[in-house]
């Protein structure tokens, strides 16, 4: 029998779970580890609350939970009430499926401001991450900046602009929801340091923002080169480029703005205890297509700031960490003989959640070569580790456990909406309790 601990229950470690299930059969025991008493990691928490089509993809991951040799141990905190040393000793193989939910720090003055929110933050917070759920970002001013001119810029910025109404059949919590409805934010500035031929975003993310109820996003023409230059663009880019192009001819009269800057470089963020206003540099492009600042700057008033400059790994004591690359430093996979890295801990945060099942089922199979399937002796795997963590009082969770929580979500959801997210431990564990 061989065993295997898969830390993390997100996108990566549900694929890797999948392959390393398929391929040992029964000859394996796998235990899936969180952190938080729930699962599906991304999906619950990173995914927005009004894309839910796209955190259907769990019904795919309950499926695998539901396998014999598959075992859900939630309310864990590796590092804390277990050691990855531990691990090591009690699994034959230890995966690092923890993906990337720190924030990446700006490096420009003014970034400890009060105001001044990270997008793992604020999209905890509208989310109902038990870590954010405190988070009361400041929604008072009539002005808010967003740094980054990817997904996630995008996500925020659709989510301050929404009214009530079009929440419904969404899972934002209500403290956001509330909140957000009361918001004074009229004006939303999407600061990219780069043009939009050179943007993150999606075509579909993209053309939401030109549907919205209460808000319009605008584009400046002189921003873009000549229109034939778009044609040798990736498919996807072009028609991303093609909603900014048409951004620039809308003039509906709605009372929220979202305009798109671009070729601006955040410089400082400036404001008496709280962020006032943000200060940008306008760039240009050198030949490899990098900005450089030209020396002129301008005012962004923002009294909240969202940087939405991608995510790293936090990294974990006695884990071999590419500092650079916020992840962990593996080749293809392999950290150390016997711990591997997954997703974006192996990555960083690149990719649609698809693209972690092709990267799980790899490292899977690397893992299959190094360790074939096995019927004698052994590890102590999930027994082993119950006894630990029942040594340590730790009660973790089951799957059976998150049914009972689900259960108590559903019945306790906003009419329309699929649930009402839990946000603290002690209403999970009370839940439970019953
Ligand atoms: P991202 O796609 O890597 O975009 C990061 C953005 O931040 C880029 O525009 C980058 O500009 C900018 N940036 C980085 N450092 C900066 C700095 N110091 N100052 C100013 N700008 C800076 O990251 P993300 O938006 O966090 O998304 C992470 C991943 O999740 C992506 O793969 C994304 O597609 C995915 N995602 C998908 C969805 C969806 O499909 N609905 C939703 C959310 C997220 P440069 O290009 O100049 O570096």
């Amino acid at each position: 029998m061989r065993h295997f601990a898969v830390i993390g229950s997100g996108p990566a470690g549900f694929y890797t779970v999948e392959a390393l299930a398929k391929a040992y059969g029964d000859a394996a025991r796998i235990d899936l580890i969180d952190r938080l008493p729930v699962p599906y990691g991304l999906i619950r928490f990173g995914v927005a609350p009004d894309h839910q089509s796209i955190k259907a993809v769990s019904r795919r991951y309950d499926k695998v939970a539901e396998d014999q040799c598959v075992r859900f141990v939630g309310n864990v905190a590796v590092g804390q009430d277990v050691t990855i040393a531990q691990l090591r000793e009690l699994y034959d193989a230890v995966i690092l499926a923890t993906g990337a939910p720190s924030d990446r720090a700006l490096g420009i003055p003014g970034e400890e401001l009060v105001g001044v929110i990270g997008s793992a933050a604020f999209v905890g917070w509208y989310n109902g991450h038990p870590d954010f759920a405190d988070l009361d970002p400041p929604l008072d001013g009539e002005s808010a900046a967003i740094i980054g001119n990817g997904n996630v810029a995008l996500d925020v910025a659709r989510i301050l602009s929404k009214t009530r109404a079009e929440f419904v059949g969404s899972d934002i919590v209500d403290h956001a929801l509330d909140a957000l409805e009361q918001s004074n934010i009229r004006t939303i500035t999407l600061v990219g340091r780069r043009g939009p031929h050179q943007i993150a975003m999606t075509p579909k993310e993209l053309g939401e923002l030109g549907h919205l109820d209460a808000a319009v996003p605008h584009t400046d023409p002189a921003d873009f080169p000549d229109a034939e230059v778009d044609a040798a663009l990736e498919p996807g880019v072009r028609k991303s480029v093609a909603h900014l192009r048409d951004f620039a001819k809308l003039d509906a009269d709605k009372p929220k703005h979202i305009n798109f800057d671009f070729f601006a470089k955040p410089i400082r963020i400036e404001g008496e205890h709280r962020a006032q206003r943000l200060i940008v540099e306008r760039t240009r492009l050198d030949d490899t297509g990098a900005s450089i600042g030209t020396g002129e700057t301008y005012v962004v008033p923002a009294s909240l700031v969202v940087s939405c400059i991608a995510y790293r790994t936090p990294p974990i004591p006695g884990v071999p960490y590419d500092e650079a690359g916020g992840k962990f430093a593996n080749d293809h996979g392999l950290v150390e003989d016997g711990l591997y890295a997954v997703g974006w801990a192996r990555r960083g945060p690149s990719g649609t959640i698809g693209t972690n099942r092709p990267d799980g089922y790899e490292v899977a199979e690397r893992i299959v070569a190094a360790l074939p399937p096995r019927s004698h002796g052994g590890r102590a795997g999930g027994d082993g580790l119950d006894a630990l963590l029942a040594a340590a009082g730790v009660r973790p969770t089951s799957f059976a456990d998150w049914r009972t929580i689900e259960a108590a979500e559903a019945a306790a959801a906003r009419d329309g909406a699929p649930r009402a997210k839990m946000v603290r431990h002690e209403d999970w564990l009370k839940t439970l309790n019953h």
